[in-house]
């Protein structure tokens, strides 16, 4: 049987019918341990109650009427991010991809705003940004890039995590507007920086001028242990991007931006068609409301931490283990060589998990995971390691 599907994507063989919390049915009712969410997407985990309930109640009175008249989701959605965010306003659209775009394009608008007439970013090695031509243009990844060619002008990359790259840049670059950085990679290998380096680039950024913007996709919507990764820094940036987990698996984005930043996207200069609508907002609306609802932010942190001793301690003995790391429930197993066939061995064990940067296993559990499924996992996943590395657990 052919698939009309175009092949952008290397799928394992399984179709998920339905999920429950932090489990996914097969369509013979085979039950999977889900740790990776829909790449960090479904943060309160599947089938939530909450935004069940939500976009059945929503769908049933309005899903759209375009971006011609005020929205009350989306005005209350704006106030529930600018408040928990710290940030003045929001343009909302409907993909990761999107807000950084957004991001992008303000930034060029604030470069004109200066009579930068070359405006250029500042982007990272190993960074993740999307897949649309600026996004993927600003992305530190040749294999995203290979073929698009001619890619987007005005990106300027230096290595993550080193802030004299950043202040060498800025010295040698008068056009440079503003930096575009993960608070943690998350595609590039679960890359944790210094603690202090937002709060070095932030006071780069004061210093030359230029805008920090932060691509929280990732890393944001609590998955840290802070709603935010940037407020363990007790810094603001000037922009920052949202998607994945705002809608829980509805598709919303958000560029979300501060002070002199808030001002440069009038009238005319953006928009989306679906970006905001009714429906994707009472989503985000109702995940918002159950992060605060459960606890699961602070739980993140203790909840990661639990996970990160638990492997510590199992794969002690595992010497192809170069470097377990994690904030909050953002974990990354490092090995000394290529290991993606893990995901398949994994997979054959019903447990879902992700390698990234060839060398990392990324896990992204949901927030609402329990103390038996942080067991499980440990247990399945560290059996799974051992006989994959040829060892005795
Ligand atoms: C996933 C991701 C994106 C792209 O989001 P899409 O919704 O796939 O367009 C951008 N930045 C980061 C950090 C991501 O993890």
């Amino acid at each position: 049987m052919t698939s009309h599907i175009m092949p952008t994507y290397g799928r394992l063989p399984v179709t998920f019918e339905r999920g429950e919390g932090m489990w996914l049915f097969d369509e013979n009712n085979k039950r999977y341990l889900d740790a990776l969410s829909g790449i960090a997407v479904c943060n309160l985990g599947h089938a939530h109650p909450a935004v069940h309930e939500a976009i059945c109640t929503q769908s049933g009175k309005l899903l759209h009427t375009s971006n011609l008249y005020t929205i009350a989701n989306q005005e209350l959605l704006a106030d529930k991010l600018t408040e928990k965010a710290g940030m003045d306003n929001v343009f909302f659209c409907n993909s990761g991809a999107e807000a950084n775009e957004a991001a992008i394009k303000l930034a060029r608008k604030y470069g004109h705003s200066k009579g930068i007439e070359n405006p250029a970013i500042i982007v990272m090695e190993k960074s993740f940004h999307g897949r649309t031509l600026a996004t993927l243009s600003a992305t530190g990844n040749s294999k995203v890039q290979q073929g698009f060619a001619p890619l987007v002008e005005g990106f300027v990359r230096v290595p993550y995590n080193d802030i004299s790259a950043i202040e060498l840049a800025l010295e040698s670059n008068k056009n440079i507007v503003a930096v575009l950085v993960e608070p943690i990679q998350g595609e590039g290998g679960v890359n944790i920086p210094a603690s202090d380096y937002l709060n070095k680039l932030r006071g780069l950024c004061d210093q030359h001028e230029i805008l920090m913007m932060l691509d929280e996709i990732q890393c944001g919507i609590g998955r840290t242990g802070k709603f935010l990764a940037f407020q363990h820094n007790a810094i603001l940036p000037d922009v920052c991007t949202l998607a994945k987990a705002l809608g829980n698996g509805v598709p919303i984005g958000a560029c979300l931006a501060r002070g002199k930043a808030a001002e440069l996207l009038t009238a005319g200069a953006h928009g989306s068609t679906f970006g905001g609508n009714p429906l994707a907002c009472s989503a985000a609306l109702a995940v918002l409301a159950t992060l605060d609802k459960e606890n699961l932010i602070e739980a993140a942190q203790t909840k990661g931490d639990a996970i990160h001793a638990g492997f510590t301690a199992s794969l002690n003995n595992n010497k192809h283990i170069v470097n377990i790391r994690n904030k909050g429930l953002m974990i990354g197993i490092e090995f000394d060589k290529p290991c993606t066939e893990l995901v398949k061995l994994a997979l054959e064990k019903q447990l879902l998990i992700n390698v990234t940067n060839e060398t990392t296993i990324r896990l992204l559990p949901p927030l609402i995971i329990d103390n038996e499924q942080i067991q499980l996992l440990i247990n399945t996943l560290t059996a799974i390691i051992n006989d994959y590395t040829g060892q005795t657990a």
